[in-house]
């Protein structure tokens, strides 16, 4: 048994700032024997234990977190729960089925969150605002024609916006052009993993704090935490891009450190200079580009840096050196608010495939995997939590049946050459950004 390393990051920079402080849960300090074992509280984690409560009822549900919930990617992303997937390069006929089930994925995801924060009365935020994609140069206005096309051959609803439309709506003349896709929302995602972690079912027990350092392989496996160990018939393991000793598959994923920054709340004076939309989310063409949010409360928020930071979060000083690509990108696109200050800065760690995709897997007889989605997992790491919890109950229909079927991701090399290649093709993400950034 080998022991997996227990430097977990604590630090609650970004979207957790703006809210108020939660009570984490306990951590596990005595042996608990269980069916049903569940590691990571992120959208995945939480969904999967919520939906293993929901089909077996009478039985309990472990789930174990390393950090505080909302410390992850789940607490600090951009918000963007998204309905249509976009697939960069235009409609390709034979890339149907996949085109299909990704939206029935990300679709299941969307409708089990609103169930979910309807029926428990979650305050996240929630906008069915309907998603921006924007272009601001050459390669990303392409990209757009692309997209625009396979949103009418798909038949998915949108609007396309012209320069002046652009400005008219959201204040700003730098896209050159984009398109509004009517299905999918907008959160505050702190919130959201922090009423999703609060509102389990009863029989879930959530430890925080609770690190899993070592799973023994069995018939019942036996996971080791610092204080404590449990012994479960089944294992869930929802932790992303983070290996755990002995229950790790082969090397598919790495993580990918993106930042940015949020301003303070805007003036009704500041509010007056932007466009008509109250509230809105802007997503880039480009890969490299910029995501950037009028939000709920007011503030701009602005993400646009991506590189390989060894797994792990930006340091003070880094993040210092980012923010003035924020700064760049936000005076650019606002430039009668340059006057406006950060208020938050902040990274956050993103489970990245090689070749963009998801893991979904029975890593053995009863040791699931389910993560890792580029970027993009709000929805689909909720609907990958009810199709792992599914599957460890034997159904392989339906939505099972579909993240069965995504494309595999590609094996990776070991370090060092792992550490070059992740940073080398994060790097190539920013090729041709231009006025994207
Ligand atoms: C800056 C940023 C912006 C993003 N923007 C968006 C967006 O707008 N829309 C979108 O859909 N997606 C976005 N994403 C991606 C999205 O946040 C993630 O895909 C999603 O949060 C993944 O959820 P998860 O539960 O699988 O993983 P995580 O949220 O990473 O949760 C995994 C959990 O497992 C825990 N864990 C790990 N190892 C162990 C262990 N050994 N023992 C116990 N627990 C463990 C971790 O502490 C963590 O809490 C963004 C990501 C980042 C970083």
């Amino acid at each position: 048994m080998s022991k997996n390393h227990l430097n977990f990051d604590h630090e609650t920079k970004g979207w957790v700032d703006l809210i108020q402080p939660r009570e984490p849960r306990p951590k596990l300090t005595s042996h608990i024997d269980t069916r049903w074992l569940v590691i990571g509280a992120g959208y995945t984690g939480l969904s999967c234990a919520r939906r293993l409560a929901e089909l077996n009822p009478g039985e309990k549900i472990v789930l174990l977190e390393a950090r505080e919930v909302g410390q992850s990617a789940s607490g600090r992303n951009s918000g963007y729960a998204v309905a249509h997937s976009h697939f960069s390069g235009g409609y390709q006929k034979n890339q149907l089925d996949h085109y299909e089930r990704i939206d029935r994925i990300n679709q299941t995801g969307l409708n089990s969150l609103k169930s979910i924060i309807d029926n428990n009365h979650i305050d996240c935020d929630y906008k069915e605002s309907g998603i921006y994609h924007m272009a601001a140069d050459q390669n990303s206005s392409l990209e757009c024609d692309y997209f625009v096309d396979y949103l009418k051959k798909r038949s998915i609803e949108h609007t396309e916006l012209s320069i002046d439309e652009i400005k008219a709506k959201l204040g700003t003349s730098w896209y050159q052009k984009g398109v509004k896709v009517k299905n999918g929302a907008l959160v505050q995602p702190a919130k959201l993993v922090f009423g999703l972690a609060d509102t389990l079912p009863n029989n879930v027990e959530l430890y925080e704090n609770s690190p899993v350092t070592a799973i023994n392989l069995g018939k019942v496996n036996t996971i080791k935490t610092p204080n404590a160990s449990v012994t479960a018939l089944n294992v869930i393991m929802a932790c992303n891009y983070e290996p755990i000793a002995n229950g790790r598959h082969k090397q598919r994923v790495v993580g990918v450190t993106l930042s940015g920054s949020i301003t303070r709340v805007l003036t009704e004076e500041e509010i007056s200079l932007l466009g008509t939309e109250s509230s809105w989310g802007v997503l880039s063409l480009h890969s490299g580009g910029a995501t950037v949010r009028l939000t709920e409360d007011k503030r701009i928020s602005i993400r646009n840096t991506a590189e390989y930071n060894s797994q792990s979060l930006l340091n003070n000083e880094q993040l210092i050196e980012r923010q003035e690509i924020h700064r760049q990108a936000f005076d650019n696109r606002f430039p009668e608010l340059s006057h406006v200050p950060f208020e938050h800065l902040y990274s956050g760690v993103e489970g990245v495939t090689g070749n963009k995709t998801n893991i979904f897997k029975r890593l053995s007889s009863n040791l699931y995997f389910a993560g890792c989605y580029n970027g993009s997992g709000i929805t689909k790491g909720t609907a990958f939590g009810l199709a792992a919890a599914d599957y460890a109950c034997g159904n392989e229909e339906g939505l099972v049946d579909d993240c069965l079927s995504i494309e595999k991701p590609q094996w990776l090399p070991p370090k060092p050459i792992l550490d070059i290649g992740a940073w080398y093709v994060t790097k190539q993400r920013f090729k041709g950004v231009g006025k994207d950034r």
